[in-house]
């Protein structure tokens, strides 16, 4: 799971660098476009309000120019004068009025008598009327004159202002007639002086040339809104027409100009954008991918590619604890009954084929609901839920119907069973590792209770747990209180029917509970650790006891677990110094589960033991997977055939076939035979027949204690046999 962790967060950083870049990326696009269009804007603002001055100079410029025209000739003593004259109106005419017909800065010239009537009206070199006068200028004179009427000497500022005509417009300024240096005369009844510039087309344009105002003409309407303009005011300060000319947008014109380069720039930008996301996108989903690969392989099993057991219990922890739990979830858990013997048998390749085929049959054969694990060696596990619970065929039902058919591997043709323990997790159930101890306890009862039982937990199995944990603590005491007795059971020569020895039998008689039987405490010694020291106590009692039998031989029986300690064969040799016990007296009997669990350890104790002189014979010959071949393979000294073949000879006629057979072959690899559990005289008869040498059964005698033995076959006024 650290993979899947640290890939996780490789890939976080991929993801982040890649966001990060085209954010920058992005943004700086933004940034940088967004600059050179608020540049292309201000030096638009720039340009228009450049422009708007420009024009208001010129309109100024313009006003300057009529008001020093005006001044030049209205502060003039021989003007003041002559006007003073009979012949005025001659010397006006001469002097101004001819002068409009071709003079740049003014085309009219007015001058008002104080009764508000012209002396002289002359446009373009034309006498004009009074009344076409008035018409001309639609009335609007008497404005300016009553401000040249209120002008101070010293005040530079003569009235000057744009006025309506029947031509257009025109700018017009006013001053009245007066003496060029200050005297004192009647400003009030003063003739005044009016010119005029018809502001025609020709005007505006050398304007627009001169102030580099392109674009720019007169205009009295409300005008174009995208125009820019300044205003044109009457001697009121009334807008009364207007200058107007296009903004120029410079800094748009040269973003324009700009903008194909820009938005080649743009174009590079975004392919190195996608690039960049393309290149992310494939970094993103190469690690994703590996992930998966990481995750798949954390939580299967490289064989069948079923879960493995971690995976099994995040998918069982993951059920169990998710918000919305089913109301029905099962843990069954399986375990193949004799995979071991298949495996030593054939070999490690034949047992990955039948592992692989039986993981194949029960995906193919359970609901598709349940989760298969495979949680080592031959063990399953099976996760059901509610919709898997199918009242006409219970899932453990499932399982072990899903093996019922042998399989077939390699072509050879393979029957296989399994032991079922399962679990169901009610509302104390809150994650995998109960359920599993659950289902476990409920398996291992099973198993207990022989080949392809299905077992289901109860609290009962608890309690049976906890009582077997009881019995393990008491034995224990048992062992350092010297509990363990031996009690002997002899062994019997068929052709003289004498004693040739005796087989050590463990016998435990605990303080609370009376005698227990061998077959548990063995196997709780076994389970607890403390076969050693349980098989050695046993093994120093008999020796002991029979130092004193003359020649006959000891059999102790030991656990194929004592032979997995390499120091059993020292300790054997010590207790037999210590007895001072002759090594060719003792056979250690050992059952087939030594070499199927371990053959070449169990090779190594053997020779170990056969180089201090000591025995081995086969124990239960026939009621397991042994054959003649790991007879000779083993090399044992002798072989003791079950008690299940010489009770198959009460059976049928086969049972007894079988045990001759096999005492046959025995005797063909010269390997003398004994026959136990020998009950009856037809029994001993049958066996001496087909060749056992040494007979063992309650016909003769039941395991007795040492003193038994003595007094019976020892005291010499009483040996005999039985
Ligand atoms: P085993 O080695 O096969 O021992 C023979 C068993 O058959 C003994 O049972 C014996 O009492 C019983 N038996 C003998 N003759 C007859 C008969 O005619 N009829 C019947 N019904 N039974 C007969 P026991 O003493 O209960 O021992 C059971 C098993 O416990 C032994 O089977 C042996 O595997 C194991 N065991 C006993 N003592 C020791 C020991 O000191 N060390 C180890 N490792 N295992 C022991
Ligand atoms: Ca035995
Ligand atoms: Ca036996």
């Amino acid at each position: 799971m650290a993979v899947t962790h640290r890939l996780r967060s490789r890939l976080l950083a991929v993801l982040i660098t890649c966001v990060m870049m085209l954010s920058t990326l992005g943004g700086l696009a933004y940034v940088v476009s967004g600059a050179i269009r608020s540049m292309a804007f201000s030096a638009d603002q720039m340009d228009d309000a450049r422009a708007l001055s420009a024009a208001r100079g010129a309109l100024a410029a313009l006003k300057k120019q009529l008001s020093a025209t005006i001044r030049d000739n209205a502060y003039w003593d021989d003007a003041y004068e002559s006007l003073q004259k009979s012949d005025a109106q001659a010397w006006a005419t001469e002097n101004w009025g001819a002068t409009t017909a071709d003079y740049p800065l003014y085309d009219t010239a007015i001058v008002m008598n104080a009764d508000g009537k012209p002396l002289i009206a002359y446009h373009k070199g034309i006498a004009l009327g009074d009344a076409e006068t008035e018409r001309f200028f639609f009335g609007n004179l008497s404005g300016v004159v009553t401000a040249a009427r209120n002008v101070d000497f010293a005040d530079d500022n003569l009235p000057v202002a744009f006025v309506k005509t029947r031509d257009g417009l025109a700018l017009v300024g006013a001053a009245a007639v007066q003496p060029s240096v200050h005297a004192a005369f009647d400003i009030k009844t003063a003739k005044v002086l009016l010119f005029s510039k018809q502001m025609t087309s020709d005007v505006v344009a050398e304007l627009a040339n001169t102030f580099s105002i392109e674009g720019l003409v007169l205009s009295s309407g409300a005008g174009d809104r995208a125009m820019l303009h300044a205003d044109a005011l009457d001697i009121y300060g009334r807008e009364i027409a207007k200058v107007t000319w296009p903004p120029m947008h410079p800094g748009t014109v040269s973003y324009d100009r700009v903008r194909p380069a820009l938005i080649t720039a743009a174009l590079v930008l975004l392919t190195l954008l996608g690039a960049v996301a393309v290149s992310g996108l494939v970094v993103f989903r190469g690690l994703r991918n590996s992930e998966r690969i990481a995750t798949h392989k954390a939580g299967h099993d490289a064989l069948t590619g079923l879960w493995n057991r971690a995976g099994c219990l995040e998918q069982l922890d993951e059920k169990l604890t998710s918000v919305v739990r089913e109301p029905c979830i099962t843990l069954h858990l399986l375990d193949l009954d004799g995979f071991k013997p298949v495996n030593d048998a054939w070999g490690h390749p034949v047992g990955d084929k039948l592992i692989k085929a039986v993981a194949a049959r029960l995906s193919a054969n359970l609901p598709p609901t349940t989760t298969v694990a495979r949680l080592g060696g031959d063990e399953f596990a099976i996760i059901g839920g509610s919709e898997t619970d199918d009242p006409s065929m219970p899932l453990c039902q499932r399982i072990l119907q899903a093996l019922s058919t042998p399989f077939v591997i390699d072509g050879r043709t393979i029957e296989i069973g399994g032991s079922l323990g399962w679990a169901e997790a009610d509302a104390d159930v809150s994650d995998s590792t109960e359920l599993l101890r659950r289902a476990d306890l409920a398996l291992y009862e099973a198993k207990s209770l022989g080949r392809g039982m299905a077992v289901f937990y109860e609290s009962a199995l608890d309690d049976e747990a906890f009582r077997h944990a009881e019995l393990e603590q008491e034995l224990r005491l048992g062992l350092a209180a010297s509990e363990i007795n031996v009690v002997f059971q002899p062994l019997i020569e068929a052709s003289t029917q004498k004693v040739s020895g005796v087989e050590a039998l463990a016998r435990w008689t605990s303080p609370t509970r009376g005698p227990v039987s061998p077959d548990v405490f063995i196997r709780v010694a076994e389970k607890a650790g403390l076969i050693d020291q349980l098989g050695l106590q046993v093994l120093r009692t008999a020796l002991r006891a029979s130092f004193s039998w003359p020649d006959i031989g000891v059999a102790v029986n030991v656990s194929p677990l004592q032979l997995r300690n390499p120091y059993f064969s020292r300790k054997v040799k010590e207790a037999l110094e210590e007895c001072r016990f002759d090594p060719a007296r003792l056979t250690i009997e050992v059952t087939e589960g030594v070499f199927i669990s371990n053959p070449e350890q169990a090779k190594r104790a053997f020779d170990a033991l056969r180089d201090i002189g000591v025995k081995i014979a086969l124990d239960d010959f026939g009621c397991g997977y042994a054959s003649i071949g790991t007879l000779r393979e083993f090399g044992f000294d002798s072989m003791k055939v079950d008690r299940s073949l010489v009770l198959g000879l009460d059976k049928d006629h086969n049972g007894g076939a079988i045990l001759q057979a096999t005492v046959a072959l025995a005797n063909a690899l010269n390997l003398p035979v004994t026959a136990e559990g020998i009950e009856t005289e037809d029994q001993a008869t049958a066996v001496r027949l087909f060749g056992c040498e040494r007979l063992q059964g309650y016909l003769y005698s039941k395991p007795v204690d040492a003193a038994e033995i003595t007094r019976k076959y020892f005291t010499p006024d009483l040996a005999r046999v039985g």
